[in-house]
């Protein structure tokens, strides 16, 4: 099968490797959309790989001894190889889990754990089954360009009687703008660059605030009667953005951090106990919510065609990295078999 190799600093070649092997639970997906993620920061700072990638929807090619699959079925990858025994696992936050499997060992396989691919090994309950009327590409975005923001969304209860803050309008954040915006939301987004600015308000945001803007937090303030937002999800992982989250949520407010990074200072009383504010930590969603994802994809089909501005043959990966690097993007898709 194909895959992809970052082989140098913006240099990448397909290569030719075996197909995957599959045991027990593990079934081998046919990967017909695979969403591209943050894997061109390895493309742009010479991170030599051939195990890229964590998102992708196809349809079941081989199974060994699954009985929740059959071959032809048409699945979405959840991310990780997480056990599916543990307390976490059953309770639907995989995502969690401390005891993850060695995929390839189990499977004794040399691949199967990228997903710019043409095959990706995975435990069946990790695939989810994939209702007839939604497309394979709309359903990829339930990994990370509609999942993390999703969770955040239903972890804080978004609803049309909302005002939600975005900061970072990378894929995740314009998924979070589809998200709350699906919900009926008002949206005030945060970002500087002007492809992504002007993609938030054809998505549905009211008002996208420069963070240049030494006043962006009283912007946010005059848009909100003074009071500050009902709820704030951090996509851009900077301690501007994660600080600009916590002070422009109003008293008794919620604040979702969904993108990596690392320190943030909090003021324990003024921040915490005297707006009574909660902070959630967001990585992915619950499976228990897999019907209220699908009917989210449903509802933002129209939406989605925006947020994902490009599909690209896996054999064009190159141009599609050097794209992202531009950030005149959203989501982009690799399709790898074309
Ligand atoms: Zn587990
Ligand atoms: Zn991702």
């Amino acid at each position: 099968m194909k895959t992809v190799a970052i082989t140098g600093t913006r240099k990448c070649e397909l290569r030719n490797v075996p197909e995957p092997n599959v045991q027990g639970e593990f079934v081998k997906v046919k990967i017909l959309s695979a969403p591209m993620c943050t894997e061109y920061k390895a493309y742009q700072n010479d991170g030599s790989s051939t195990n890229l990638g964590h998102e992708a929807a196809g349809e079941v090619a081989e199974i060994a001894t699954s009985n929740l699959l059959e071959v032809g079925d048409r699945v979405v990858v959840m991310p990780t190889y997480a056990c599916g025994r543990c307390g976490l696992c059953i309770r639907g936050d995989y995502i969690h889990c401390r005891n993850n499997v060695n995929a390839l060992a189990f499977c004794g396989s040399e691949t199967g754990t990228a997903t710019y691919a043409q095959y990706c090994i995975k435990p069946d309950w990790l695939c989810l089954p994939v209702p007839d009327d939604i497309s394979i590409d709309h359903a990829a975005m339930a990994c990370c360009g509609l999942g993390p923001a999703f969770n955040a969304m239903v972890r804080m209860n978004v609803d049309a009687f909302d005002t939600v803050l975005v900061t970072g309008l990378g894929p995740v954040g314009l998924g979070a703008v589809v998200n709350a915006v699906v919900r009926g939301a008002r949206v005030i987004a945060v970002e500087s660059h002007p492809f992504r600015t002007n993609l938030a308000l054809e998505i549905g945001a009211e008002a996208v605030l420069d963070p240049r803007d030494a006043d962006v937090l009283d912007h946010v303030r005059d848009l909100t009667k003074g009071l500050g937002v009902d709820k704030a999800v951090d996509c851009a992982g900077v301690a501007a953005s994660q600080r600009l989250v916590v002070d422009a949520v109003k008293r008794r407010g919620d604040v979702a951090f969904v993108a990596e990074s690392g320190d943030l200072n909090v003021h324990i009383s003024n921040d915490m106990i005297r707006k009574g504010i909660t902070l959630h930590g967001i990585w992915h969603w619950n499976l228990a919510d897999t019907p209220l994802m699908w009917d989210t994809v449903r509802r933002a089909a129209p939406l989605l065609d925006k947020q994902i501005t490009h599909t690209f043959p896996m054999s064009r990966v190159k141009e599609a990295w050097d794209l992202q690097l531009t950030g005149e993007c959203g989501k982009i898709i690799l399709h790898p078999w074309e």
